[in-house]
């Protein structure tokens, strides 16, 4: 069985859930502690995206329970919310505002403070090189929109971060960056949950991968050694559903 922390970040425990009359998952059990990176695989449809809903509270457990930093998604959404950051597939930023208008921006919208020298000092944990910061993001890359992201989310110090699908569409160098931005927030206690279809880079990072099968978690394997996961092994028992 998986190594499991003492007070995981994000936890799903024996977790029923689906849309309407459809369960996608069947009894998910999801433990991520802090300072870890699990990355959770599987086929299109395995139910994935589902997960991250669950932790964002926009699916509700019908059994189970679901917690973010000890809060129930839930019943307390807006706390729940305050304690993470979601980056999804396409970062969404205000097009016509610079990267650090838009950290101060989403900043205040999350209700926290702006400073501006934490704000630099964020974007620049994030990778992002400094003449890019007064530049307006329309002319940003996937790569550096994921930082402005990750700036946000190291500005905002949050627990948990869930990101779905974040180098699908990177290039490898692009790929290799923000695997190593992860690792900084890992360093810094950050529990993280990432989707993806991407077993080679979720190899590469991750301290654990789960292999999600119709809203079943067949086997979790933790990095071991320094090798840390055996990929061709990995990618001949699912390769064919992760891939
Ligand atoms: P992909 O790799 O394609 O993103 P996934 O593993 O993220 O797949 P989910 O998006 O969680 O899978 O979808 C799991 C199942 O739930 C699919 O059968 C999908 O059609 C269904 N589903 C997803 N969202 C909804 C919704 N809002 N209403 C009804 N069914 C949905």
């Amino acid at each position: 069985m998986s190594k499991r922390s003492p007070s995981p970040v994000l936890s799903a425990s024996a977790v029923v859930a689906g849309y309407r009359d459809k369960t996608i998952l069947h009894g998910l059990d999801l433990h991520i502690g802090a300072g870890e990176i699990y990355a959770l695989l599987g086929a299109n449809g395995a139910g994935k995206t589902t997960t991250l809903s669950l932790f964002l509270g926009f699916v509700a457990p019908d059994e189970g329970q679901v917690r973010v930093a000890g809060v129930d998604p839930v019943g307390q959404p807006a706390e729940a919310r305050r304690r993470l950051a979601y980056i999804p597939e396409n970062v969404a930023l205000y097009e016509h505002l610079s990267a650090r208008e838009n950290v101060a921006y989403l900043l205040h919208l999350a209700g926290e403070a702006e400073d501006r020298e934490a704000i630099d000092r964020a974007l620049a944990a994030a990778g992002l090189a400094e003449s890019a910061f007064d530049r307006r993001v329309a002319g940003f890359s996937k790569g550096m929109r994921q930082k402005v992201a990750i700036g946000l989310a190291l500005a905002r110090n949050v627990p948990a971060l869930l990101l779905d699908e974040p180098t699908s569409g990177l290039d490898p160098q692009a790929t290799a960056e923000f695997n190593r931005l992860l690792g900084v927030l890992r360093g810094q206690g950050v529990a993280i949950l990432m989707v993806t279809h991407d077993l080679l880079s979720a190899a590469d990072v991750a301290d654990r991968i789960g292999f999600l099968d119709a809203g079943r978690l067949l086997e979790e394997v933790a990095a071991e050694g320094s090798e840390r996961f055996d990929v061709r092994a990995l990618h001949h028992r699912y390769g064919g559903q992760a891939a």
